[in-house]
C-alpha cells in the first residue's frame, strides 16, 4: 500500500497547545517500519487544486498572513508561513492518496481529514479541504464523477457538508459526537448524532446499519474514508466511550463493506487528542495495518 506523509514539513506551535503537532512524526516513524507500506513525503496541492475548493480572497489571505484576529481563534492555529506550507503538503497528500486507491485499490494520507475547511473559511485546525479538493481534481482529470465520503471522526464535517450540499454525485455519511464541536452543523446526506459516553457496540451496530444504506445511494466510484481516532474513550476532546479494539473493528467494517463493494478506498487519519498522545498514534497505527492488509 501506498501511503503520503506531510510530517516533515513542521510549523511552529506554542508549547502546551493542544493541537498534537508530535502525532504525524510519531505514526510516520511506525508506519516506515511496517512491512507492505511504502511511505513517501507528499507534493504540494497546486495552487489550482486549491482554487477548486477554496476563493480566491481565502487561499490570498491565508498565502499572506491577512488573517482577521477571529479567523485566527476559529482556525486554533497560529497562522505562520510554514503553516501554509503544511496544509497545502497535507492537501496535496490527499490527491496523491485518492490517485493511488483509484490505482491500487486503497491508499492514504498519514493526516489529512481537514473537513472543518469552508470555501472561504479555515475553522478548527483545518486550513483547506482536502478530501473536496482532490475528489474535484480527479472529476477534472475525468478519473471519476461518483464520490462517497465515510467520516467517522467525532466532530461533524460542517466544512466538508457545505461544500458538497449542492454536489448531487458526492454523497457523505457520518457518525458524530451530538454535543461536541462544531455547534452549528451543516446537515450531511446520512448522519447519526451519539450520546456522550456511547461505547463499542452502539457505535458498530449504528455503522453496520449506516454504511450500506450510504453505499446503496451513493453509488461511489470512489470513498474518502476519515478513520479519526477521537471517538476513543480517553479522548480528551471526544466525548464518546470507544476502545481501542472497537476502533479496530470500526476500521475492518469499513474495510469489507467497501472491499464487498469494489469501492477502492483513500484513507485519511483526520483528528485524535488522547490525553497520552501514544494512545492517538497507537489508533492511527492500527488504522493503517487494517488496510494494509486490504490490499492482500
Ligand atoms: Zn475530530
Amino acid at each position: 500500500m501506498r501511503a503520503f506523509a506531510h510530517d516533515v514539513f513542521d510549523y511552529p506551535l506554542p508549547a502546551g497547545h493542544r493541537f498534537p503537532l508530535d502525532k504525524y512524526r510519531l505514526v510516520r516513524e511506525a508506519a516506515d517500519r511496517l512491512p507492505g507500506l511504502a511511505v513517501e513525503n507528499a507534493a504540494a496541492a497546486p495552487l489550482e487544486a486549491l482554487a477548486r475548493t477554496h476563493t480566491a480572497d481565502w487561499l490570498t489571505r491565508i498565502r499572506d498572513g491577512r488573517l482577521q484576529h477571529r479567523e485566527e481563534l476559529a482556525l486554533g492555529l497560529p497562522w505562520s508561513p510554514e503553516l501554509v506550507v503544511r496544509a497545502t503538503r497535507a492537501t496535496g497528500a490527499t490527491i496523491q492518496a485518492a490517485h493511488a486507491a483509484l490505482e491500487d485499490g486503497v491508499a492514504m494520507n498519514l493526516g489529512g481529514g481537514t473537513h472543518h475547511a469552508f470555501a472561504d473559511a479555515g475553522r478548527g485546525f483545518c486550513v483547506f479541504n482536502d478530501v473536496v479538493t482532490a475528489l474535484r481534481t480527479l472529476r477534472v482529470e475525468g478519473r471519476l464523477q461518483r464520490v462517497l465520503v465515510v467520516d467517522l471522526d467525532v466532530h461533524q464535517g460542517d466544512g466538508t457538508h457545505a461544500l458538497l450540499a449542492p454536489d448531487a454525485d458526492a454523497f457523505t455519511c457520518s457518525i458524530n459526537g451530538f454535543r461536541n464541536y462544531p455547534f452549528r452543523r451543516v446537515p450531511g446526506d446520512l448522519e447519526a448524532d451519539l450520546a456522550d459516553g456511547t461505547g463499542d457496540d452502539a457505535y458498530l451496530e449504528i455503522l453496520a446499519r449506516l454504511l450500506p444504506e450510504a453505499l446503496r445511494r451513493a453509488r461511489p466510484e470512489l470513498a474518502f474514508y476519515l478513520a479519526g481516532a477521537d471517538p476513543y474513550e480517553g479522548d480528551r476532546l471526544g466525548r464518546l466511550s470507544l476502545t481501542k479494539a472497537g476502533l479496530r473493528e470500526r476500521d475492518g467494517v469499513v474495510r469489507d463493506l467497501l472491499r464487498a463493494s469494489g469501492v477502492p478506498v483513500c484513507v485519511t487519519l483526520a483528528g485524535g487528542y488522547a490525553e497520552d498522545i501514544l494512545d492517538t498514534v497507537a489508533i492511527n497505527v492500527a488504522t493503517i495495518e487494517s488496510f494494509v492488509d486490504a490490499e492482500a
